[in-house]
């Protein structure tokens, strides 16, 4: 018995140790660390992630750290599962027109942007996104598309959901999720890429290989469940 009990007694003074600033780690290996925006995303980004859109303050420390544009909403109550609270107005050029979004969708909006949509762009066109071309986040409506499942609330119906259709490059060149998705150039490598880059970001991230519903566009969420297709 004496060994286990000791075993226990070290991890958690090791934990104590740690958490309470007694050993420190470089912030890219501290689990506790804030979340670093700017940071190239590695194995503990998405803990630090999930810590962070947890806690709305903490979600809008970070969030005021990231490129995205956006001013402060007031909560609107939720009712007949319809509503947000602890939403941002989007109100950045690159993603016009501008929408409200949960700050937990929009901090993951961020990160998806900057470490995986602007990378993807440079590396298979050698220039960037200049717009992100949307049909939105609020609506107050139900789940589409999932044959059984009518009556369920979609995320949009909370401002937790963005729905991408296309990307604008800064030559004017634009990329369908509807036309280029089914190709084999470099619209469909992007769009394959920045589909994958998602599922790091978001908790939800829905695409042309999920139904029927999403062949014209990315469905991106932060909603309890976590699917990637
Ligand atoms: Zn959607």
């Amino acid at each position: 018995m004496r060994v286990p009990l000791l075993l226990v007694a070290a991890a958690g003074l090791a934990v104590w140790a740690v958490h309470s600033g007694r050993i420190t780690f470089p912030p890219q290996w501290n689990p506790w660390a804030p979340l670093d925006v700017a940071a190239p995303p590695d194995w503990l980004t998405r803990y630090k992630l999930e810590r962070t859109v947890a806690d709305p303050a903490l979600c809008r420390v970070a969030l005021q750290g990231t490129a995205l544009a956006h001013t402060e909403v007031e909560d609107n109550p939720t009712e007949d599962g319809c509503g947000w609270s602890d939403a941002v107005r989007v109100n950045d050029p690159r993603f016009a027109p501008s929408f409200t979004l949960t700050c937990s969708a929009a901090l993951s909006l961020a990160l998806w942007e900057r470490h995986a949509l602007q990378p993807a762009a440079q590396r298979l066109f050698g220039e960037p996104v200049a717009r992100v071309e949307h049909v939105g986040s609020y609506a107050c409506r139900n789940v589409r598309g999932t044959a059984g499942e009518g009556q369920r609330r979609s995320q949009h119906a909370l401002a937790n959901a963005f729905d991408v259709v296309g990307f604008r490059l800064q030559s004017g060149a634009r990329v369908s999720v509807l036309r280029d998705w089914p190709g084999e150039g470099p619209q469909a490598a992007f769009l394959h890429e920045v589909s994958e880059g998602a599922c790091r970001f978001f908790k939800g991230a829905l695409g042309p290989d999920y139904n029927a519903a999403h062949r014209d566009h990315f469905h991106l969420d932060r909603g309890p469940y976590r699917i990637c297709r």
